[in-house]
């Protein structure tokens, strides 16, 4: 469902009404993946580094109500205009608004290309819904991705993180700072502290993140998807940790399937 560079999200960004524009490559194996962790411990950049090594599309909620958030008012429906007061607050927007979202974007999660999902689900009625729809579909996931790190340090990253108004790259004020200051070495953009990223809103994402979204690790730990992954580090570390615990569960699943198929044979 995305373009030759990956970064079309056209159907996935604005629902089902837009196509993305080149059709996805049905010879690999696709990666369908998940990922947990706590704001700020850079699920975002990792997302990005694993669609461009796994070719799997990056779906996250949250661009979505931002991409909605940056239409005009009287473009938004009435749920939509709700789900922005709750992430200016820094608090989930209602189980209801965001399955639905998900659901009218179903064609993005039954794409051949494999998926990333970075931001949902988020409480464990998502998590439920999510597995439902998976099941009934007949679609399975490769893994889900947990992101470990200290709450002081999610708060270091998260107070200093700095996004381009226009082409969303991330910088942060000491550890990834641009060239020029306040300007995307990219586009040329101006740099914004999102307003979800303010001191008060922090407080409000990380107390619901213990409170709603930490029990899914629990939940995937049972059904023998969880990966754990320490998030110290530079975001190349990272992803190096990320890739060779991906390799093993897929060598470790593929053994899997080569014993069960044995097994059945006798
Ligand atoms: P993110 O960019 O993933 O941190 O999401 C930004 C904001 O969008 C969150 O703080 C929530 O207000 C809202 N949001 C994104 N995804 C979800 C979700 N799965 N459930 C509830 N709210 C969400």
């Amino acid at each position: 469902m995305n373009k030759s560079n990956g970064k079309d999200r056209a159907a996935w960004l604005q629902g089902p009404s837009a196509q993305c524009e080149v059709a996805p490559d049905n010879s690999k194996i696709p990666w369908r993946i998940v990922l947990l962790g706590a704001p700020g411990v850079g699920k975002g950049t990792q997302a990005d580094l694993l669609h461009q090594r796994l070719g799997a599309c990056h779906l996250s909620t949250g661009d979505v109500f931002r991409a909605a958030g940056s239409r005009s008012e009287c473009e938004q429906s009435p749920a939509m205009k709700e789900a922005l007061g709750y992430m200016r607050r820094g608090e989930l927007v209602p189980d209801s608004t965001v399955w639905e979202l998900v659901r009218e974007r179903l064609a993005c999660l039954q794409c051949s290309v494999g998926f990333i999902l970075d931001g949902f689900p988020r409480t464990l009625g998502q998590a439920e819904s999510l597995k439902q729809l998976l099941d009934s579909e007949g679609i399975t996931l490769s893994a889900v991705l947990s992101y470990e790190l200290a709450a002081g340090e999610i708060v270091a990253r998260l107070s200093g993180r700095r996004t381009c108004e226009k082409c969303k790259a991330v910088y942060h004020v000491t550890e990834r700072p641009p060239q020029v200051e306040g300007c995307c070495d990219r586009c040329e953009g101006k740099l914004i502290l999102r307003e979800d990223d303010r001191p008060e809103a922090i407080k409000v994402r990380l107390e619901t993140y213990e409170r709603s979204t930490a029990p899914l690790i629990e939940f995937y730990r049972k059904l023998g998807l969880l990966v754990q992954v320490a998030a110290t580090g530079t975001p190349d570390q990272i992803f190096d940790r990320t890739v060779s615990e991906l390799e093993s569960r897929r060598i470790q699943v593929f053994a899997h399937k080569l014993w069960s198929a044995e097994e059945n044979r006798r």
